[in-house]
């Protein structure tokens, strides 16, 4: 599934192919991308407006047209967004045309991604606020407002750095290589994790998305670069996905089991289990 660092990758990639060029044609072959939107909402708004910049703010990539028309794509687990893709190109759901003649697909197999519309920065910042936490790339996100948000929560660590409303963006994959990075067991409860783990985790998840984005994302499932190329994250992983493997560090075997209802994998002896209290 894509998270913050894939949907970056699409961002750099399209980004100086697609700003400054206007929008000729919109063509949603899928009207469930867009419900509750009936589909010549997005198109009357996009087609015939220039393309000011490409955005992203946690998971979405956002089209900022003229007039601060705002399209908001949503990848969700398959959705990607390519560039002049061969005409064969299968599972494509929406086609956009630009006025230099180059052609943009959202190509999604389970169809589980989405467009929505923002007409105004007001409802673009509505949207967001409604939907997502801090961004953790962006200069807000420091050790000092990481502990504040942690406070009081008895969640699973795992399960807080999941929630698209706390902090945007991460996803399974980048939370569980944060809490390997940072020494934190997934099942830790966030409220009781002390000041110096709230820092190591702040680095730590900043680190791991970092350094996803400098590998152009991780391609596992059907994760593909605006042009058709691979990322290559899922060749640097240092525990996601390992289960049964030596741990990089401390040579123990990477252990597998369910948290938040994800696929999560640790090595217990660098991230030592909370204890069990009676
Ligand atoms: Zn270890």
């Amino acid at each position: 599934m894509p998270e913050l660092p894939e949907v970056e990758t699409i961002r750099r990639r399209l980004a100086p192919l697609v700003q400054g060029r206007t929008l000729t044609a919109m063509q949603i072959a899928d009207p469930r991308w867009c419900e509750p939107f009936d589909p010549s909402a997005l198109t009357d708004a996009l087609v015939g407006r220039r393309v000011e910049r490409l955005h992203r703010r946690g998971k979405y990539l956002i089209w900022e047209a003229q007039d601060e028309v705002f399209v908001l794509m949503h990848l969700r687990m398959t959705g990607t967004v390519l560039y002049d893709p061969a005409p064969e190109t299968p599972y494509v759901r929406v086609r956009l045309t630009l006025d230099d003649g180059h052609r943009l697909s959202f190509a999604d197999p389970r169809r589980f991604g989405t467009g929505e519309l923002a007409l105004g920065r007001p409802a673009l910042d509505a949207f967001f606020k409604a939907r997502l936490g801090i961004e953790p790339l962006g200069a807000h996100f420091t050790s000092d407002h990481l502990f504040t948000l942690t406070r009081n929560r008895r969640t699973p660590i795992k399960a807080f750095l999941l929630d698209q409303r706390r902090i945007a963006g991460v996803g399974n994959i980048y939370a569980n290589e944060a809490l390997f990075r940072a020494r934190i067991h997934p099942l830790r409860a966030t409220g009781q994790l002390k000041r110096r783990q709230v820092a190591a985790l702040r680095d730590a998840v900043i680190g791991a998305l970092s350094a996803g984005v400098d590998a152009g994302g991780a391609s596992i499932d059907d994760f593909r670069h605006p042009d058709g190329v691979e990322g290559a994250f899922q060749n640097e992983f240092l525990v996601h996905d390992r289960a049964g493997q030596p741990c990089l560090v401390c040579g123990a075997t990477v252990v597998k089991f369910v948290a938040a209802g994800r696929g999560t994998y640790a090595c217990e002896r660098c991230q030592p289990k909370p204890r069990r209290r009676p």
